[in-house]
């Protein structure tokens, strides 16, 4: 799961950026809210943790931009202004949560796990492509109704090949749903997961366009 985390107190960040890369999610960090409405265009999160204090344009106007792009993408804010007013107001706006600071990691976690739940059966449904299946809740594929075992990253790639069958993804998409910003991948890694993932999956499952990346085709 993709998180963008807009946060402008550097310490904080750094933090949550390590513990929740630790528990599995790629982390976007950005300290500045204008830059955070661009990059939720162009890098199609899955989540936004968002802190209302940002130093250029306040959280709610970043909260507003993003709904008027995208009516479901999960958004919870993190903020030092833990009066009940300033909740009701980012709920009003569309935040999914809401998390006055100071708050515990566990807490934060808890939440995420929420949304990573409730992503997971909204997408439960319809990620069979001929004999495979990805179930997003138990993480398991199935090829002809038996379990094949796939690496976390061999399963992120899979995942995002099937939820956008018929599209091409290149490697930098594909790369970005995988690790976070900054994080020393080598160029090749992207066809290394691939490979792997033949060797498990139906012939010509997945399908190489050369020097752009790789598509799925609806069966
Ligand atoms: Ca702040």
């Amino acid at each position: 799961m993709q998180v963008l985390l807009v946060e402008d107190d550097a310490a904080l960040a750094e933090a949550l950026t390590q513990t929740l890369s630790n528990e599995g999610f790629a982390v976007n960090h950005l300290a500045q809210g204008k830059l955070a409405i661009t990059a939720v265009k162009t890098a199609a999160p899955d989540l936004v943790i968002l802190d209302l204090g940002l130093p250029d344009i306040d959280g709610t106007e970043v909260l507003k931009a993003i709904r008027k792009q995208s009516a479901d993408l999960p958004v919870l804010v993190l903020t030092a202004r833990a009066s009940l007013e300033d909740k009701i107001i980012g709920l009003d706006l569309g935040a999914d949560d809401y998390l006055a600071k100071p708050f515990e990691v566990d807490e934060l976690l808890a939440r995420l796990r929420v949304f990573e739940r409730r992503a997971s059966t909204l997408k439960h449904a319809g990620l069979s492509i001929g004999d495979v299946t990805l179930d997003n809740a138990s993480h398991q594929v199935m090829v002809k109704g038996n379990i094949v075992d796939l690496s976390r990253r061999e399963f992120m790639v899979l995942k995002a090949l099937m939820e956008n069958v018929g599209r091409v993804q290149t490697r930098d998409s594909l790369e970005s749903k995988l690790y976070s910003w900054g994080e020393e991948v080598a160029s090749n890694t992207i066809e290394v997961h691939v490979h792997h993932l033949r060797k498990k999956l139906p012939d010509k499952f997945i399908q190489t366009l050369r020097g752009i990346g790789y598509i799925i085709k609806p069966v």
